[in-house]
């Protein structure tokens, strides 16, 4: 049987960049990578059916878009064509391409990472690591990363198994582009489909269970969001929880709980993600689950001896960056010895919608800090106040800042704006380094800038900045 000093099981972001690491460690490391859903092959989710196709359609949608808006006087625009089987062939392109640069070619370069191509699975424990199932042969390590992801959610809704539904995967790649679809889910993955198909024509229906879109955020960024998505044509129904579903002549007809019936062409479930655990014999190491997802303490560690988890896997948030940053610490704990253990604190990692406008928070929402018992103040501005939003003629979105009442220390910045997943790294640093919003007034920030919305935003709990002048 091969020997290792570790194993991973998965080919995601997290696993990519504990393989990296290992190999940095000069560790002899063996990766096994199986491809859970059709698109899920090396590279994972984010690469090839996540966050780098995704984010392309949305910027050839935002595009469209802005050719059809009347924003500045004295320019002609034309509303532009759309040959959708061309847009999805070249993300398509897209993808390989990246998928070649940064994952098949940089683990060609790790010279003590053997690639397997197959499901990994726990066999057996022994003496001092663990044997696993690497595809078709068995393999032992002192240590183990399981990395292997989630997958789409189907909900159970009466009748689903007869419907032919789509969920993240083909959503991505559609021949052709319906003339309608409802989806279900108003969190992000969801309404950021929403509105790339309304963009391209497409008439959208989202059907969100709780009383707001995005509900795990500020209600004023929520709220702000619905407002947009409702301008760009979608048609957005809160409260709203499917029960059954069925199919006629090819439409797709919900029924919900509140008895309403929703009618499409096409639909989209983007009803959260499970974690990809059933083939990896969990039981036979007894790895310890939390709400389904593997637990984990802050040093990546799962409850079995030399065995860590890293990424989707282990549940919320689920973001590419994390995941790699989730893979890069597991494996310096694991494979680093006895020294001090590094740790993730999950309250300074930024996360962002990548509508139009971005929403992107970092840290404590108001009612978070107010549930852990701190005494905080907020103050939420208008991006109508920041001269650059004037300027570029887009003055939708707002900043909002959750302060410490005693301290001024930031405890939370949440943004609605264009390009908010950028402005947000000012708020991830306040936040990590427990900078106040005094240490942001003292900042300068160029003028003129979307960025200047934070500092005007940690001004306004001193003034009103609205009667300001541009230079205070
Ligand atoms: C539509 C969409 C858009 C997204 N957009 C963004 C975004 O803009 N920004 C962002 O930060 N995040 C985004 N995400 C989330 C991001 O893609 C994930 O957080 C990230 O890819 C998780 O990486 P991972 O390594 O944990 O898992 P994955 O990338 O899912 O990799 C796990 C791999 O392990 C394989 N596997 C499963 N079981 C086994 C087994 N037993 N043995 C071997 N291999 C196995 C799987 O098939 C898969 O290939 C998006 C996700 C989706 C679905």
């Amino acid at each position: 049987m091969d020997k290792f000093d570790y194993a991973i099981i998965g080919q995601g972001s997290a696993a990519f960049a504990a393989a990296i690491k290992a190999n940095e460690l000069g560790a002899r490391t063996v990766m096994i990578g199986g491809n859970e859903t059709n698109g899920a092959i090396l590279g994972g989710t984010c690469i090839n059916v996540g966050c780098v196709p995704s984010k392309r359609l949305i910027t050839v949608a935002r595009f469209v878009k802005e050719l059809g808006e009347k924003r500045f006087s004295g320019v002609e625009y034309e509303l532009g064509r759309i040959k959708y089987e061309e847009i999805v062939a070249e993300t398509r392109e897209l993808v390989k391409e990246l998928r070649r640069q940064k994952y098949e070619d940089v683990l060609k370069g790790l010279e003590n990472v053997e690639y397997v191509n197959g499901f990994g699975s726990f066999a057996g424990k022994e003496d001092n690591g663990i044997r696993i199932n690497a595809g078709d042969r068995q393999v032992y390590a002192r240590k183990v990363l399981i990395a292997t992801g989630a997958r789409a959610n189907i909900p159970n809704i009466e009748g689903i198994e007869k419907v032919k539904y789509i969920t993240n995967e083909e959503a991505l790649f559609l021949d052709k582009l319906p003339e309608s679809i409802i989806i279900v889910g108003g969190r992000a993955l969801g309404l950021e489909f929403a509105q790339l198909f309304a963009r391209f024509g497409v008439k959208v229906t989202l059907l969100q269970r709780s009383s707001t879109i995005i509900p795990d955020h500020e209600p004023e960024i929520a709220s702000l969001l619905h407002q947009y998505l409702s301008e760009d044509g979608i048609e957005i129904r809160t409260g709203e929880e499917p029960a059954r579903v069925r199919e006629h002549k090819g439409r797709k007809i919900i029924e919900t709980k509140n008895g309403s019936n929703f009618e499409a062409d096409e639909l989209l479930l983007a009803t959260g993600r499970r974690p990809n655990i059933e083939r990896l014999g969990l039981d036979v190491l007894k790895v310890r689950l939390e709400k389904g997802f593997i637990y984990t303490d802050s040093g990546m560690a799962t409850s079995a001896r030399a065995v860590y988890a890293a990424g989707d896997v282990t549940g919320e948030p689920m973001l590419e960056a994390l995941a790699a940053k989730e893979g890069t610490v597991a494996t310096l704990n694991a494979l680093a010895g006895k020294g001090k253990k590094l740790r993730i604190n999950k309250n300074e990692i930024p996360r962002a919608i990548f509508t139009d406008p971005e929403v992107a928070s970092v840290g404590l929402t108001d009612a978070e800090a107010n549930g852990k018992g701190i005494k905080c103040a907020c103050n939420v501005l208008p991006l109508s106040i920041v001269p650059k939003a004037s300027i570029i003629g887009n003055k939708r979105g707002a900043v909002k800042i959750v302060i410490d009442y005693s301290t001024h220390k930031i405890l939370g910045m949440h943004i609605i704006a264009p390009n908010a997943a950028d402005l947000i790294h000012e708020g991830v640093l306040a936040v990590k380094f427990g900078l106040t919003i005094d240490d942001i007034i003292d900042t300068v920030h160029v003028f003129p800038t979307l960025s200047e919305s934070i500092r005007l935003a940690a001004q306004s709990f001193y003034a009103d900045v609205s009667k300001m002048s541009c230079c205070t």
